[in-house]
Parts: C-alpha cells; sequence; structure tokens
C-alpha cells in the first residue's frame, strides 16, 4: 500500500462518517463518502416552517470535546454557533402532575419535593454501598438501586434513560450505556468520591463531564453543522449512493453501490462502515452470519417526535428550563418535552413558543404496533395539561423514527468484541457509528479521532517504505 495513493471510502454522511472523513481529509487522504440521502446529517434533521426551526432529531449536543470547536472554527461555523441560555440549565421531573426542578446543589436537594425524605437519607449512604464487579452484565437499574437506591432510579435515572436513549434502564448495560457512571465505581470505590475526583482528571484532559459541557447548536438548527462539513469536503461526498456490498478485491475491496437507476462501484484500500447496524448487516461479506447476528440483534426503538408550536400567551408554565422527563411511574403518553424557544434564540418568532415532544422509544415500543395515531391528540392533551395551556397548538409536525437510537442493551460486551474481532480479521474494514462508543453527537465526534487514529495505525503498518 502507497502511503500517498491510499483511498478510503467511508459509507454514510451523518456526524460519525463526516467528522471521520474531514480528519482524514486534512491528513491528505483520498476520501470519498457515499450516502444514501440526497443531504447529509443523517439523524441530523433540521427544517424550517412558517417561522419556526424543527430539529427532528438531536436539538442540541454538549461540547464535552475540544474537537467540536476544533470543527466548528475549520468550516466556518463559529459565527453560527449558539450556545444554550443559562436558564436551559433548569430540568424538570414530572411528579404526581407536577413539574418539579431536579435539584442541582445541596440546598435544593434538600428542600426539592421531588424525592422523599426517605429517598434523601438513602443518597446518605451511596459511599457505604459494596462494589459489583458484574459490569456488562449488570443493568443500569441494578446498579443505581445498589448505590442510591430504588426512588432515585424512578424519579431521576429512569426518566434521565428516557431523555438520552429513548430506553429502559431495565435493560440497558450500565458499563456500556453508562461506562463513566460504572467507571466512577470501578476506580474510586463510589460516586460521590468518583464525581469529585473525576473532575479533577479531567481538567487535566481539557475534557469536559456532561454535567458542566456546554450545551450548543447553531442559529440554522443542528443539520447545519453535518453541512458546514459536507460542503468544505465538496465533491468528495456523494448523496443518493446506496451501497449495497463491499467484497474483497485482490489486496483492495469492491464497494457496490446504487446510484439512481444505475449500479456503480468503488474500488478502495479502506472501508469505513458509520451506517447504522441494522444497514451494516446488509453490506458486508460474512460467510458465516455472525457479524450479520450480532449487528442485526442491535435492538433501535421506535421513536416519534412530536414538535408543537403554541401562542406564547397561552403558556401558563414558566419557560425557564431545558424542558421535562417523565418517570415511568408516571404513566404518561410521552417520555418528555424540549422547550426548544427557552433554550436557544432563532427557534421560532417572538410571540410563539416551540416545544418537542418524545413518544414510544424502548419504553413503550407497542405504541407504533398497528401503525395508527390515535396516541398524538392524547399526548398533545396531556402536553397541555402539564404545561398549563388553555389553547391548541398553532403548529404541529411529526416524524417517526422506525429505529431511533442503538440501545447499549445487557451484554452489549459481545458485540464490542466481535466488532473488533471482525476488524482484525479483515483488514482494512472499519466499523463505526453510534452503536459503538456512545450514541451522543460529542461521542460520535469523539470517536471519529478513535478510528481516525486506528484506521493511521492500519495504514503505517502497511505502507510501502
Ligand atoms: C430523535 C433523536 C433525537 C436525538 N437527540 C439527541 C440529542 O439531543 N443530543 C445528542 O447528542 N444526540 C442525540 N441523538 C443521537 C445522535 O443524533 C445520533 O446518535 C448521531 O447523530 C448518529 O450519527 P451517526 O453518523 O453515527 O449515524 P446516522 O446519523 O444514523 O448516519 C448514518 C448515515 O448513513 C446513511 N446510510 C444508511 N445506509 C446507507 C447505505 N446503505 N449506503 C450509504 N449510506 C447509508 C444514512 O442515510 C445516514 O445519513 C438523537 C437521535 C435521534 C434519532
Amino acid at each position: 500500500m502507497d502511503k500517498n495513493t491510499i483511498d478510503i471510502t467511508i459509507l454514510g454522511a451523518g456526524i460519525s462518517g463526516l467528522t471521520t472523513a474531514f480528519w482524514l481529509n486534512k491528513q491528505g487522504f483520498e476520501i470519498t463518502v457515499l450516502e444514501s440521502k440526497k443531504e447529509p446529517g443523517g439523524s441530523m434533521v433540521t427544517r424550517h416552517e412558517d417561522g419556526f426551526l424543527i430539529d427532528y432529531g438531536p436539538n442540541s449536543g454538549l461540547e464535552t470535546t475540544p474537537l467540536i470547536g476544533q470543527i466548528v472554527e475549520h468550516v466556518g461555523l463559529k459565527g453560527e454557533m449558539i450556545y444554550a441560555l443559562e436558564k436551559a440549565n433548569k430540568r424538570y421531573i414530572l411528579r404526581q402532575n407536577q413539574l418539579h426542578a431536579l435539584p442541582t446543589h445541596p440546598v435544593a436537594f434538600l428542600k426539592t419535593k421531588l424525592f422523599s425524605p426517605k429517598a434523601k437519607l438513602r443518597l446518605l449512604a451511596e459511599p457505604f454501598s459494596r462494589k459489583s464487579h458484574e459490569g456488562y452484565y449488570q443493568s443500569i437499574s441494578e446498579f443505581v438501586k445498589r448505590r442510591l437506591g430504588q426512588e432515585f432510579l424512578d424519579y431521576a435515572v429512569n426518566p434521565f434513560v428516557a431523555g438520552i436513549f429513548a430506553g429502559n434502564p431495565d435493560n440497558l448495560s450500565v458499563k456500556s450505556a453508562l461506562p463513566k457512571l460504572y467507571r466512577l465505581e470501578e476506580l474510586y470505590g463510589g460516586l460521590f468520591k468518583g464525581f469529585v475526583l473525576g473532575a479533577k482528571e479531567r481538567k487535566k484532559r481539557a475534557e469536559q463531564s456532561k454535567q458542566s459541557a456546554r450545551m450548543f447548536s447553531f442559529k440554522k438548527g443542528m443539520q447545519s453543522f453535518p453541512e458546514a462539513i459536507a460542503t468544505k469536503l465538496g465533491g468528495n461526498v456523494r448523496y443518493n449512493c446506496k451501497v449495497e456490498s463491499v467484497v474483497k478485491s485482490g489486496s483492495k475491496f469492491k464497494v457496490l453501490y446504487r446510484h439512481g437507476d444505475n449500479s456503480e462501484e468503488i474500488v478502495t484500500d479502506i472501508v469505513l462502515s458509520t451506517v447504522p447496524a441494522y444497514h451494516a448487516a446488509s453490506i458486508f461479506d460474512d460467510p458465516e452470519n455472525k457479524l450479520v447476528d450480532h449487528l442485526n440483534n442491535i435492538y433501535y426503538p421506535p421513536v416519534k417526535v412530536l414538535y408543537l408550536g403554541f401562542r406564547k400567551e397561552v403558556v401558563g408554565q414558566v419557560l425557564d428550563g431545558f424542558g421535562f422527563l417523565i418517570p415511568e411511574k408516571e404513566n404518561k403518553t410521552f417520555l418528555g418535552a424540549i422547550w426548544n424557544s427557552a433554550i436557544f434564540p432563532y427557534r421560532a418568532e417572538d410571540d410563539m413558543a416551540a416545544f418537542t415532544l418524545f413518544v414510544g422509544g424502548a419504553r413503550s415500543p407497542e405504541l407504533f404496533d398497528n401503525g395508527n395515531d390515535k396516541h398524538v391528540n392524547s399526548v398533545i392533551k396531556e402536553f397541555k395539561e402539564i404545561m398549563n395551556i388553555g389553547e391548541d397548538p398553532v403548529f404541529i409536525k411529526e416524524k417517526m423514527w422506525a429505529k431511533a437510537i442503538p440501545q447499549y442493551r445487557l451484554g452489549y460486551i459481545e458485540h464490542e468484541r466481535y466488532f473488533e474481532q471482525f476488524e482484525s480479521n479483515n483488514p482494512g474494514i472499519f466499523l463505526s457509528g453510534n452503536y459503538r462508543g456512545g450514541i451522543s453527537v460529542g461521542d460520535c465526534i469523539k470517536n471519529s479521532e478513535l478510528t481516525v487514529k486506528k484506521i493511521c495505525e492500519y495504514i503505517n503498518r502497511n505502507a510501502i517504505r
């Protein structure tokens, strides 16, 4: 392999594919990104309609790594980047039809009615909880119940997991889904102790914890980011190119794809897949079907995103926060709501209030079994009650994500190990995307740097000297 003429083909122009392409391109490699849709961004989809800015995928990201700022700067988007208003740090949880601010300091914690006195006392026992070594086979629920108690699980962690993964903490592996939380116990023996000592470590690495990282977006919405990276990459990103298969061809790979009505192909030295696991499952040559099984066994629950616009003056709830999450115990028809226009400017006209609601997820995937839409009316009714709104929305949009977010379920380590094994058995093929190393936008960007390192190591090992 001649280092100066290496071709790298990347499947998928979501944030994982584009940020990896960006770093590789900067290092001077010849890259091609093949994307099946007609636009970049994958899950990052922004639309502008009737004065509303609708983010159907992520509404924001957390600046957990300096890499985000570096890319933003390089693609000329610095002037467009915006940070959440100070008040958006406040997050509400619903309990008995009341919204309670999640306490962020000890006095607020003592005063809050979100947790009972018994639950508060239980938290004091956290430093004395025994350690567990079950790791990948321990659910988030088991971990949190053991360290922090049942009520904290029900009224803090259950809604939090719904907010991030649209997931159910009973089924997710604490070590795969929340590795940093698990690591606090592993390294420091407890969460409180770990929070304090871990902060010192991050400071050294110039990283931010998810609790303290700044929440960002862009004036024209989240999709501006992948669009700007794709623009920078120019003709190297090809749209309407649905990759159908990757086969070995001598020392190279043949990537076969559909471009409109045509079948086309690229011969390349290296293939990096960043498409969702269920798409990757049909692309790679896998005589024993092992890769296919692992990829197809990753569960992506359905999520409906419901976007509502109301006249601001009819909203009874003070919009002084990020939004609210709903614990499963509260038996509502949706998972929570983001108060978009209270977080970032440019989301709606001044006299309007915009909200994004999430329905379904791993908590209630059966809602969509019959493909009926009856629940939308119930969701709007419940939302209006919680928010003290006496009028119907003036603007409604919805998007169904049939397979929304990969769930890092119990035993996820077996998938993770197999993907590593597959890469070492198939040198030149790399698997990436949000089913490896974290689902958040920030995690995908951090992982792009790790993927680039892996690819460069592979090139250095095989390069002609
Ligand atoms: C509703 C929702 C809300 C979210 N909210 C947040 C949030 O607030 N904050 C946050 O940090 N994260 C959030 N996330 C998660 C985050 O947005 C995603 O994990 C991340 O954007 C995934 O990026 P990716 O590039 O790995 O995958 P994707 O975005 O899925 O990109 C994969 C790309 O591959 C393409 N593709 C698929 N098959 C083929 C093929 N055969 N050939 C060529 N191309 C193909 C797809 O079209 C797509 O463009 C949310 C996700 C969803 C769905």
